[in-house]
C-alpha cells in the first residue's frame, strides 16, 4: 500500500493534487515532487520489510505513488546487482570501487525504473496515451511499459538516433517521430501534441512519477549495502532524475528512521561536450544556462538544458559533491575497460561515469580508503 499524499512544488512548494495528472507547477512553471505520509509510513515501512518482498521495484511500494496495487504495470525492473571489479578497482587504485550495473533492467537502461511508475500512476489516473522526447532509451522504456498496460505511445526522437532505437520502439507498437535538432527541439514538438491533449508528455521532470522510479536506487544501495551508504556516488547527468531521485530517497530513508544523517558526495559527470551542470556548479550558479551546440556521442548526456537543473545544482552541493567534464576519448577507453575488466558492455553514459572517476582521483578528489559506488545507467546493446 502507498503513502502518497499530495505534489509539491521543487521551487515554491506549492501543494498539487496527486489524484489528477500533473505536469509543471501551474504557479511557478518547476518540477513537481511526490510526497508521503511520512508519520504513517513510519510504522509500515522498516528495515526488515524492505530486506524482503519482492524481487523488483514495487517491493518499495510503500513509498511508491500508485494507489492500488492493480495498476502496477511491471517487467520486472529494479533490484539490479551491484558488481565488483577486482582488476579495475586496482587499476583505479580504489579497492573498494562497485558497479551499479543498470543494464540488467527492462530495455537494458535505468529508463525502466522511471518509467513504470510513471505508466503505472498514469494508467491508474485514465491516460490511454503517453508521448516522450528521447535520445533513445526513455523511448525504449516508455513504447515497452505503454505496451504492457495496453496504451499507445509516440516516442520523438533526434534524427541521428540510432535506428536500433526506432526498430526497438516500433516493434513494441509506439509511433516514432525523427526531429531535426537535439531532445529540446523534440520536447517542443511533445508539448505541442500534449496541449492539443491528444498525449500525455512524460518528459523527465515534467512528469512528477519517474524521478519515483529513479529513487530506488538509493533506496537498493542502501539495502544492498546493509545499510550503509557509500562515501561516493559517481552518476552520469543528463536531466538529472538519478542525482535528484537518489537525494529524495536518502532524506526519505532518514525520516523514516532507516538511516542516519550520512550521505554520499554525489558527483556528476557529464561529457565534455555537453556540460551545463558542470559549468553551473563551478560558478556558483543556481541555474544552468543552455549549453550552445551540444556534442557527445553519449547520447543520454546530450541534454543542454535541463529542466530539474536547480535540483541537480542543490543535491551536488548539500552532499558537499562535485561535477566533472570528461572527454569523448576518455568515455571510450572507459567503456572498452568495462567490458574487458568487469565483463560489462556498458553504455557511453555508464562508461562516463568511470572517467569520471579516473579524473578524481587525479586530482585528490576521491581517497584510496573510500568507498565509491559507479551507476553502468544502460546497456551498449540498443545503440548497435
Ligand atoms: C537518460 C540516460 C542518462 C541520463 O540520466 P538522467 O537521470 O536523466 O540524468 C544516463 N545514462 C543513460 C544510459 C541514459 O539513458
Amino acid at each position: 500500500m502507498s503513502f502518497l499524499t499530495h505534489l509539491e512544488c521543487g521551487k515554491c512548494r506549492e501543494r498539487h493534487d496527486a489524484a489528477v495528472p500533473q505536469n509543471l507547477c501551474s504557479k511557478c512553471g518547476k518540477p513537481l515532487l511526490a510526497r508521503y505520509d511520512m508519520e504513517a509510513a513510519k510504522d509500515a515501512v522498516t528495515r526488515d520489510s524492505w530486506e524482503r518482498g519482492r524481487d523488483d521495484l514495487w517491493r518499495f511500494e510503500a513509498m511508491l505513488p500508485v494507489l492500488r496495487a492493480r495498476f502496477i504495470t511491471s517487467l520486472g525492473e529494479g533490484m539490479t546487482p551491484m558488481l565488483e571489479g577486482k582488476r579495475l578497482a586496482t587499476e583505479v587504485g580504489i579497492p573498494n570501487l562497485v558497479i551499479k550495473d543498470e543494464s540488467s533492467n527492462p530495455t537494458g537502461s535505468f529508463k525502466a525504473r522511471g518509467m513504470t511508475t510513471a505508466v503505472s500512476k498514469a494508467r491508474e489516473l485514465g491516460i490511454a496515451a503517453f508521448a516522450v522526447p528521447s535520445a533513445g532509451n526513455a523511448g525504449a522504456a516508455l513504447a515497452a511499459y505503454a505496451a504492457r498496460s495496453g496504451a499507445a505511445a509516440d516516442i520523438y526522437l533526434p534524427a541521428d538516433t540510432p535506428r536500433g532505437i526506432a526498430r526497438e520502439c516500433e516493434a513494441f507498437g509506439a509511433g516514432v517521430h525523427y526531429v531535426t535538432g537535439l531532445i529540446t527541439d523534440a520536447a517542443r514538438e511533445v508539448q505541442a501534441r500534449a496541449a492539443r491533449g491528444e498525449v500525455f508528455d512524460v518528459s523527465t521532470l515534467r512528469e512528477p512519477y519517474r524521478v519515483e522510479g529513479k529513487k530506488t536506487m538509493g533506496y537498493e544501495i542502501a539495502v544492498q549495502m546493509g545499510w550503509h551508504l557509500p562515501d561516493v556516488i559517481v552518476y552520469p547527468t543528463g536531466g538529472g532524475t538519478g542525482i535528484i531521485g537518489m537525494w529524495k530517497a536518502f532524506a526519505e530513508m532518514e525520516t523514516l528512521g532507516l538511516i542516519g544523517p550520512e550521505r554520499p558526495r554525489m558527483i556528476s559527470v557529464q561529457a565534455e561536450g555537453c556540460a551545463p551542470i558542470v559549468r553551473a556548479f563551478a560558478a556558483g550558479a543556481e541555474h544552468a544556462e543552455p549549453w550552445e551546440d551540444a556534442r557527445t556521442a553519449a547520447w543520454g548526456l546530450r541534454v543542454p538544458r535541463a529542466i530539474g537543473d536547480f535540483l541537480i545544482l542543490q543535491a551536488l552541493r548539500e552532499s558537499d559533491g562535485d561535477a566533472v567534464a570528461v572527454s569523448e576519448d576518455a568515455i571510450l577507453e572507459a567503456q572498452k575497460d568495462l567490458a574487458r575488466h568487469v565483463g560489462l558492455y556498458a553504455s557511453p553514459e555508464g562508461a562516463a561515469t568511470l572517467a569520471g572517476v579516473r579524473a578524481l582521483v587525479d586530482e585528490g578528489g576521491v581517497e584510496r580508503g573510500e568507498s565509491v559506488v559507479l551507476f553502468n545507467t544502460g546497456s551498449q546493446f540498443p545503440y548497435l
